[in-house]
């Protein structure tokens, strides 16, 4: 039986000694067997951490634009050392495979090459004489306390989507990762204490709805950047907002990919399987739907069919493509979409229920699976399934199939597999959804742009990383100011409006 470990709180740069009221289970989801328990903050806990995060930022919003610079050069080596513990952390917790989990790492990283950048992308702006000896600058200065709430499905990467930027532009975090997969988190910790981060700066509470609940009602906590499922993201936006915090609530995904007649098919299927499949559909940047436009279905289902047959699953230390799903719950969860989905008339190509795994009996698996022909009321197309069940829906045109990304509530991810040029133009004009994909299926911005996606997958109006959260992360100020070199002369009082002149 694998050994259990106690997983706590990190506040004011080290482990938390408190007690827990309530703890979670984490599992192997590989094992099926419990490894870990971890704390459940309860209010108190969050307000020590908020109390830590808040003495430290009034200090750290005044250190110098080189000395932030060089804690993020000494995170991003930090994490480079610790890369392999942190991929095993996220593959024992997660399940995903060992490749994939070195690969949300990798995403992270760029975040932090980006927050390394620091000096330059603060810089402000400044006009001369906008008036008679009067002068405008322009500076930006950090919120304070920022509260970062993350999902189980990228232990790693989604924390560095927000933490480097917010503590480059000089704020101070408290992170709420998920209970599902915390583990990645303190080791995100110890990289900020290696990098010589003051203690207080960087904080992880764990827990559940508590905690994150006493996190949007903070009086001290000034902004909150959360990733989640869209209910949740919904609720955060909502209550965060009310209490007068600035939040960024990033929600869940229906991901559609078009393939048109024109489209290369290899390359289309090899895609679709890639994208369906990679960390078991656990992505928000999964294909979950595919469009196949007349008349190219029966060729492209009959390509991804085949290439499926090659997916080993089983458990990701073992060089297998697909690792298991994070909890037993969440995989019988996802296997009731596929018994819905044969009841609902859709045909099931491929069935991962009962597939072979290389793995423990007990682990939490299910295998790729296939649909084809799914009707666009079943519930295996409308809901968001997060697991690996690929539908195929056919479409008579692109119109059609533009219109059913359109009218879909989701707008994170979308992709194009075609050789037409000036359909694939129409397609990134016309097309409502945040990110797209023009014959690249998983289009997740590079770190110098922003991620985010439109309609129920994001609440608020900024996106995560890249220019959207140097925004985010600080308040912009602006001085006017005048210095005449001599004495203005008196002059009676003029109370009209002051203008430029
Ligand atoms: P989740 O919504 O269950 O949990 C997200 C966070 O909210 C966790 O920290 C969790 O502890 C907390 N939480 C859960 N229930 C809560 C409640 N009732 N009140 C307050 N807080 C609560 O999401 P998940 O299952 O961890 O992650 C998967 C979801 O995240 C999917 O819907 C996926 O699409 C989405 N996601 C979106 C993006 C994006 O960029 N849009 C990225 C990654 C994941």
């Amino acid at each position: 039986m694998t050994q259990e470990k106690r997983i706590t709180h990190w506040v004011e740069g080290k482990p938390w000694t408190g007690p827990a009221a309530r703890q979670g289970e984490v599992f192997d989801p590989a094992l099926g067997t419990v490894c870990a328990r971890v704390d459940y903050a309860c209010e108190a806990d969050v307000d020590a951490a908020v109390a830590a995060a808040g003495a430290a930022w009034s200090t750290w919003r005044t250190a110098t634009l080189s000395r932030r610079a060089g804690v993020l050069f000494d995170f991003r080596a930090a994490l480079l050392r610790r890369r392999a513990e942190i991929g095993a952390a996220i593959t024992a917790e997660h399940g995903k495979v060992l490749s994939d989990a070195d690969g949300e790492i990798a995403r992270g990283l760029e975040v932090v090459e980006f927050a390394c950048g620091i000096p330059a992308l603060l810089k402000g702006q400044f006009s001369e004489s906008v008036s008679t000896q009067i002068d405008v600058t322009s500076i930006r200065q950090p919120v304070g306390v920022c509260a970062l709430i993350t999902p189980f499905n990228f232990p790693a990467m989604v924390p560095l989507w927000f933490a480097p930027i917010a503590i480059a532009c000089g704020n101070a975090v408290v992170l709420k990762p998920s209970e599902k997969d915390p583990s990645a988190s303190l080791l995100l910790a110890e990289c900020w204490a290696e990098a010589g981060l003051p203690p207080g700066v960087f904080n992880v509470v764990h827990g559940d709805a508590v905690a994150v609940n006493r996190l949007l009602t903070h009086p001290d906590v000034r902004a909150v950047s959360f990733v989640g499922s869209t209910p949740i993201a919904r609720h955060v936006y909502e209550t965060g907002t009310r209490h007068g915090k600035r939040v960024q609530a990033l929600g869940g995904a229906k991901n559609h990919m078009i393939v048109t007649p024109d489209a290369d098919l290899d390359a289309a299927a090899d895609a679709a399987v890639s994208a369906g499949f990679g960390s078991a559909g656990e992505r928000c940047m999964a294909v979950s739907v595919v469009v196949a436009v007349d008349p190219v279905g029966d060729d492209l289902v009959a390509r991804i069919t085949e290439r499926m047959a090659h997916l080993r699953t089983g458990d990701g230390r073992r060089g297998c493509d697909m690792g298991p799903l994070v909890t037993g719950a969440h995989r019988d969860r996802v296997t009731s979409y596929i018994d819905a989905g044969v009841q609902a008339g859709a045909k099931l190509v491929i069935d991962g229920r009962g597939a072979d795994v290389d793995g423990g009996e007990d682990g939490f698996w299910l295998g790729p699976t296939l649909f084809d022909n799914v009707p666009p009321e079943a519930s295996i197309y409308t809901d968001e399934i997060f697991g690996p069940v690929l539908s195929v829906v056919r479409a008579p045109s692109f119109d059609h199939a533009l219109d059913l990304i359109n009218a879909n509530p989701y707008g994170n991810g979308t992709a194009i597999f075609t050789t037409d040029g000036a359909l694939a133009r129409r397609f990134q004009n016309e097309v409502e959804v945040g990110m797209v994909g023009i014959n690249v299926p998983i289009p997740v911005p590079a770190a110098a742009y922003s991620f985010g996606g439109w309609k129920s997958s994001l609440f608020g109006d900024t996106h995560a990383y890249g220019p959207d959260a140097l925004h985010f992360f600080t308040r912009s100020k602006v001085v006017t100011s005048k210095w005449p070199r001599t004495a203005t002369p008196a002059a009676r009082p003029d109370l009209n409006f002051p203008g430029n002149r």
